[in-house]
């Protein structure tokens, strides 16, 4: 069954439907789109992915590790800093 997703048309603005969907990993999915504006037509695949966590999990899966959003920022601000002191 087709689902609507919050994904625009980057053509025409119109709201996107997912058609398919497939796991390829436990934190990545890929998802294929179609507009809804049958006059665009426009079709497109992407991919929908669990970057980081915000609280653990109570019943935490082996093999799966995130970093934490303060790892991430942190992370960012480093290599940001390093660019800065690059140029
Ligand atoms: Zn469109």
């Amino acid at each position: 069954m087709a689902q609507r997703s919050k994904f625009q048309c980057p053509h025409c603005k119109e709201s996107m439907t997912i058609r398919s969907s497939r796991e390829a990993h436990p934190l990545l999915r890929q998802l294929w789109f179609q507009c809804s504006n049958y006059l665009c037509g426009f079709t497109c695949g992407g991919n929908l992915e669990i970057t980081h966590q915000i609280s653990p999990s109570a019943c935490p899966r082996p093999g799966i590790q995130l970093k934490t959003h303060d790892e991430i920022t942190a992370q960012r601000k480093a290599a940001n800093d390093e660019l800065a002191n690059y140029t």
